[in-house]
């Protein structure tokens, strides 16, 4: 089922392109990371290289593929992107590479999922900008070694974890994206409303933008979802405000800390099957009928971040403020 909260693109994202900040200067948040990228890409420009290969990981929705265009933009070089699942065979990836022109960027999102005897084929390509291939079966066999044009590799994840070290050793700019705060969020909602043409007040925005699982994906559908709602039930044509803003979000099942239902059945799976944990992984995933990345790269992200969930080594555990969040009473012993 299509959840609003979830921060994975979906189909109604389509239209999202045109909210995508442009420049580095435009991007808001992710002050580290903008800031070591604009420092890296003016020297690779000043010395007319080609930049050093980018691992973005972090959660899905934060900007990591907007990144990757941006960073190519600045460079002032072509952009090529694809993604692990969709590099089927090695001639897959090497057309692709044989294809790229000098300095240019090539986006891999999804990278974990590589296959990897195709990961094989990006060592020596990252490496020294060569590819070797076999050509041909059995004693006719033979490997050729074809030359690259050098290029920038992005590629992105939801956890680096996932990386074989060999792979991610190979990445001189490793950047770890954040949740958005929701001043940054109140921004980026508050210019795409303007792109929308769709007039939202300043309590407007920030309603919208608290609610937002620090996810700027998601805030850009909860705008879209309120400027429906607003459209239908706002006849005056005055500046939405907080209260529609919170009665649209409301009704979207989206609660005061921007938890939805799926969110919310995991933490009282927790509270009222486990006691509050400590639980695995696995156990919730079966309880909960979703895949265990799911659970691990887009629920508990933000759960951990906000303090309602606990990551232990024993498993997952109601932290306080999951607790009071459910409107439960944590039991004594588990008061810490
Ligand atoms: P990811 O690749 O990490 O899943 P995307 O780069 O596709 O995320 O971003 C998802 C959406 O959020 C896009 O519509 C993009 O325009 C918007 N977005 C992401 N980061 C920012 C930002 N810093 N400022 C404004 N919009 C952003």
């Amino acid at each position: 089922a299509e959840r609003t909260m979830d921060p994975v693109r979906n189909e109604e994202d389509l239209g999202e392109g045109a909210l995508r900040p442009q420049t580095l200067a435009d991007f808001t948040g992710q002050k580290t990371s903008r800031e070591n990228l604009a420092i890296f890409i003016e020297a690779a420009r000043a010395r007319a290289e080609a930049l050093d290969h980018v691992l973005l990981h972090g959660p899905p929705g934060l900007g990591k593929t907007t990144l990757a265009q941006i960073v190519a933009r600045e460079l002032g070089v072509g952009f090529r992107a694809t993604s692990g699942p969709v590099i089927q065979r090695a001639g897959d990836l090497a057309a692709i590479l044989t294809n790229l022109q000098p300095r240019d960027v090539l986006f891999i999102d999804e990278i974990h999922r590589l296959q990897p005897a195709i990961e094989e084929i990006l060592y020596p390509a990252m490496e020294d900008f060569q590819l070797d291939l076999i050509i041909g079966e059995g004693p006719a066999a033979r490997s050729v070694r074809i030359d690259l044009a050098p290029f920038t590799l992005v590629a992105a994840t939801t956890r680096a974890g996932l990386l074989a070290t060999p792979l991610r050793d190979r990445f001189g700019i490793p950047l770890r994206l954040v949740f958005y705060t929701p001043e940054e969020l109140k921004l980026i909602v508050s210019r795409g409303a303007r792109k929308l043409g769709f007039a939202l007040t300043d309590e407007g925005a920030f309603e919208i933008a608290r609610r937002s699982r620090g996810t700027p994906r998601i805030a850009g559908r909860l705008l879209r979802r309120v400027r429906d709602f607003a459209s239908v039930g706002n006849g005056g044509g005055e500046a939405v405000g907080a209260g529609l803003a919170d009665a649209a979000l409301t009704r979207l099942e989206v609660d005061s800390l921007g938890l939805d239902s799926m969110d919310r059945r995991y933490l009282r799976r927790i509270a009222e099957f486990h006691n509050g944990g400590p639980v695995g992984v696995e156990t919730l995933a079966a309880a909960l009928a979703e895949a265990r990345d799911t659970i691990e790269d887009v629920i508990e992200p933000y759960l951990i971040q906000e303090g309602l969930v606990l990551r232990t080594s024993r498993g997952r555990v109601l932290g306080e403020r999951g607790w009071r969040h459910l409107g439960l009473v944590p039991p004594a012993s588990s008061q810490a």
